[in-house]
């Protein structure tokens, strides 16, 4: 029997804030086969484009696209939050609900050679993902392809991503 994916993944109501339905995936990676698994099969869905890197972006598409990167066998990148990258950065704004934020990459960690896939846990409105290919494209780096453990098709974002010329994957929904 084939594991069920999205029924190790927690939705806890009213977090961070009120009205908000969280899709926690504590459970799924605390859940060996089912940790494993949801790296496999993203990994298998893209191991056929030959990426030079997986990109993930803080925080916790570190934790699936660390693991993508292994079974790709290519190197991993943190897209960070500002100020956490010891080297040389370059950073990018996106709004949020309330205000501004920055992500940044090393600005020598990519060129014109490299292919990326960009990894995150879930893909809400598309402002993070978004800035992240606008960011991780700034170095002449290709950028076609991003996969997500959850989409929240409601809010839109996988389908902006795809309209920036990014081939958007899901696990669920
Ligand atoms: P967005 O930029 O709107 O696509 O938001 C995506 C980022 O916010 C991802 O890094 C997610 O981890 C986080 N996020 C947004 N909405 C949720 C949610 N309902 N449950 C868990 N994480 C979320």
């Amino acid at each position: 029997m084939t594991l069920d994916l999205k029924a190790l993944v927690r939705t806890i109501p009213d977090y961070p804030k009120k009205g908000i339905l969280f899709r926690d995936i504590t459970t799924l990676i605390e859940h060996p086969e089912g940790f494993k698994a949801s790296i496999e099969q993203v990994a298998a869905a893209h191991r056929h484009l030959g990426v030079t890197h997986v990109a993930g972006i803080e925080a916790r598409g570190f934790i699936f696209g660390a693991g993508v990167a292994i079974a790709l066998g290519v190197g991993f990148i943190p897209v960070r939050k500002k100020g956490k990258l010891p080297g040389e950065t370059i950073g990018q704004n996106y709004a949020l609900e309330y205000g501004v934020d920055t992500i940044e990459i090393h600005a020598d960690v990519l060129d014109s050679n490299d292919t990326v896939l960009l990894v995150d846990d879930l893909i809400a409105t598309g402002g993070t993902a978004i800035a992240a290919v606008g960011l991780l494209r700034r170095t002449g780096a290709r950028v076609a392809n991003a996969a997500f453990i959850i989409d929240l098709p409601d809010l839109g974002g996988a389908a902006k991503l795809e309209a920036e010329g990014v081939e958007v994957s899901t696990l669920m929904a």
